[in-house]
């Protein structure tokens, strides 16, 4: 499927279908569909409402004989239900611990970021990437039904397990499993030719998660952003894990800060990932776990901190 990245609705097989939006970057979620006989599960909706219609318009050929009944919202962020309210007269699940954190940083926050005055022309073309999305007309649609732990979901003869694996990208992540099919929807847990974000942790969470994945053995691995793929794109999440994991503790301890740590580390072939310069939030998040009264930088300056990495590597 690497080789088949493109915008739009992808059949994985089973009547398990796939929305991809390249190129993975901030914003651009993949969502996910599973058909039964009569009725259809949504894996998440995407960052805005222009987007998230037009992937309902584009998956009709399927819902409009088996309409969604279902939709799960993989964890918290924008790009994964904010266009939750045009997928009406469903029932919409999350775990307890994302409908907690629903509403902490809201469209308006993020509308409100975006007109932020750097005066930095670096940070300004960085945060130009936001500027494809529209956040002023989103009405915040919580989940209506939620659980922790495990939750196993009919949907007609078909089994579906949602599986809570948070806190690891965000407090609340769950992952989609349908045996049947053999599949695996993962939200945030799995990036492929993407660099993994944290902003919390902790990490060990994040790397526990990706070992639910891998022992699913699930032949189809539906990352939150990037090209489908299988365990061993599991595999190289968890191998950037533990490699920030491992060189971050290393300089914690040496007494170097976050963002020189970040343009220390030779990352090697994670350096060809998108989003690179996410690395040094990923330091934060680790640097806040080893030190709990280790004070991390404002979402403002995590913003100008990435961008100022990102321009670093693209000189270098
Ligand atoms: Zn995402």
């Amino acid at each position: 499927m690497e080789n088949n990245y493109t915008r739009g609705l992808h059949e994985l097989g089973d009547g398990l279908f796939t929305w991809l939006l390249p190129n993975g970057s901030w914003g651009w979620s993949n969502a996910g569909l599973v058909a039964g006989d009569g009725r259809s599960l949504l894996v998440d909706t995407l960052f805005d409402l222009k987007l998230t219609q037009e992937m309902l318009d584009g998956m009709k050929a399927v819902t409009s004989t088996r309409p969604i009944s279902t939709l799960v919202n993989t964890h918290a962020n924008g790009d994964h239900c904010w266009g939750n309210e045009l997928v009406t007269g469903a029932e919409i699940i999350a775990t307890d611990a994302c409908a907690a954190e629903f509403d902490e940083m809201p469209p308006s926050m993020t509308q409100q970021l975006l007109s932020t005055e750097w005066g930095d022309p670096v940070v300004e073309e960085y945060m130009a990437a936001f500027t494809a999305f529209r956040f002023d007309d989103i009405t915040l649609t919580p989940p209506s039904r939620t659980f922790s732990s495990e939750l196993t979901i009919t949907l007609d003869d078909r089994e579906i397990h949602l599986l809570e694996v948070g806190p690891a990208h965000t407090q609340g992540d769950l992952i989609v499993h349908v045996p049947d099919a053999s599949t695996v929807f993962t939200g945030d847990i799995v990036f492929v030719n993407g660099t993994p974000l944290w902003w919390a942790g902790p990490l060990d969470g994040y790397i526990r998660a990706c070992d639910v994945i891998l022992a699913l053995g699930a032949d189809i691995v539906v990352p939150g952003h990037g090209p489908v793929t299988d365990n061993d794109g599991v595999r190289r999440v968890k191998a950037y894990l533990e490699f920030v994991r491992t060189e971050g503790t290393l300089r914690h301890a040496a007494g170097m800060s976050a963002v020189d740590a970040a343009r220390d580390i030779d990352l090697g072939e994670f350096g060809e990932w998108t989003d690179a310069e996410r690395i040094v939030t990923n330091l934060h998040s680790l640097y806040g776990e080893l030190d709990p009264d280790y004070v991390g930088p404002s979402l403002e300056d995590s913003m100008r901190e990435m961008a100022h990495l990102a321009n670093h590597f693209a000189s270098a």
